[in-house]
């Protein structure tokens, strides 16, 4: 993969953008959508487990202008990188036809025409400030964008779940990225000072208080620049311990192991699955203790369970690295009030809830320590919790 763009940069403005698109494709486009990036507040590898998971839309979007065309051609154009624009049909869209970047909003397409929806020709320029490959999920900003984009345009009228599942065919079978639905989840129903609440197995979300600002806190992202890749085995033999697992105790997922049920299926299981196990059951339990401590007492109270996640997953589902291990533990020794790597493991990003009054001592000490240890300097910056996919222009 490339190098990501500078993650502090500020996205085009809004009319630069459609000012770009008229500049490249020869007319103005019908209109500007974002969707933006998200990150998980707590539940990792549950997703596929039938489980809990808390994310949160994040101010970081990924915008795209579209124009509408009169035959059945894809134009497409990013800011980033140096592909320029890449023109296809859209009549012999197959998975695995598409290279680089275009597979996402071609895959949305493809996903879109299975379902009868009549997609035309479009023209698209595409301008992201979520870091790529951070797990920021970049991939899905694109494809919600571009969702949210056509189902306007074609008048399809389709619901947020309809769309939830439309992208994740697209990552699945298009892209042939195999994700769940917690990503687009996020970036489709997300809401300004909430984390969405998703229970995997029947796929309803919730809107959750989560307001860092009031509370005089900032959530930090520090990009350990390790990259992260579901084509790696960690993540397949991962999935293949749960499955184990569900399977020896008897259960449809591990969604129906309690915590209270781990002491018995310590004797039934081999070491590792057992390990494996408990990671994912303890981890639904911290996201519903965390959904209940928001509600109750706001994000000040959640640190602890940010960092009995990470944890859970350095030493039971060992899926951490040493650069988020040294990442969490200095955040949390220079007053975070909790910390946690975040998405699937073995590199991208940690997270560190912060009093805003040690974000700069936290910053530094971070800075320092990757310095010392002879790591990449990581991208340290702060998210909050911001709205979902929408129509800007
Ligand atoms: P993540 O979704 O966690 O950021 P992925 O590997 O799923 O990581 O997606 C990253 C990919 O998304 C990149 O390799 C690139 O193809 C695409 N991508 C993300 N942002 C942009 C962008 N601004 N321009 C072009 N492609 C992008
Ligand atoms: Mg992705």
């Amino acid at each position: 993969m490339s190098t990501a763009p500078d993650p502090l940069a500020a996205a085009a403005g809004t009319q630069d953008l459609a000012a770009r698109f008229t500049h490249e494709f020869g007319s103005a486009p019908a209109g500007i959508w974002q969707a933006p990036g998200r990150v998980n507040l707590i539940g990792e590898h549950t997703d596929y487990n039938d489980g809990f998971v808390l994310p949160f839309a994040i101010d970081r979007t990924a915008r795209v202008a579209v124009g509408v065309r009169s035959d059945s051609t894809a134009r497409l154009l990013s800011t980033y990188g140096d592909q320029g624009i890449v023109t296809t049909t859209l009549d012999s869209l197959e998975p695995g036809a598409a290279k680089g970047w275009t597979k996402y909003p071609l895959g949305v397409i493809w996903a879109l025409r299975r379902r009868g929806i009549d997609v035309p020709g479009i023209d698209l320029l595409l301008d992201s400030n979520v870091p790529l490959g951070a797990g920021l999920s970049s991939s899905h900003a694109i494809e919600c964008a571009v969702i949210t984009a056509l189902n306007e345009l074609t008048g399809a009228g389709l619901e947020a779940q309809e769309m939830v599942l439309a992208t994740q065919q697209a990552e699945n079978d298009f892209v042939g990225a195999p994700t769940g639905i917690m990503d687009q989840s996020a970036s489709l129903r997300g809401s300004q000072g909430h984390a969405v609440f998703l229970d995997c197995r029947d796929q309803t979300a919730r809107l959750v208080p989560f307001e860092t600002e009031p509370a005089g806190l900032v959530l930090l992202v520090i990009d350990t620049k390790v990259s992260h890749s579901h084509s790696d085995g960690g993540y397949a033999s991962r999935r293949a311990s749960c499955e184990l697992g569900a399977q020896v105790l008897g259960v449809k997922a591990l969604r129906d192991v309690q915590v209270g049920d781990l002491e018995e299926a310590s004797g039934l299981l081999d070491e590792v699955t057992f390990r494996r196990v408990r990671h994912v059951v303890t981890e639904n339990d911290r996201v519903l203790q965390t959904v209940e401590l928001l509600a109750e007492q706001g994000p000040s109270a959640i640190g602890h369970l940010l960092d009995a996640s990470h944890a859970s997953m350095r030493d039971d589902f060992e899926i951490s690295c040493p650069e988020l291990d040294l990442a969490v533990d200095t955040s949390r020794a220079s007053g975070a009030l909790g910390a946690r790597m975040t998405g699937g493991g073995f590199g991208g990003a940690a997270i560190a809830l912060t009093p805003a009054g040690s974000e700069q001592k936290v910053r530094d000490a971070v800075v320092q320590a990757f310095a010392r240890a002879g790591f990449t300097a990581p991208d340290i910056f702060t998210v909050s919790p911001a709205a979902g996919a929408t129509r800007i222009a």
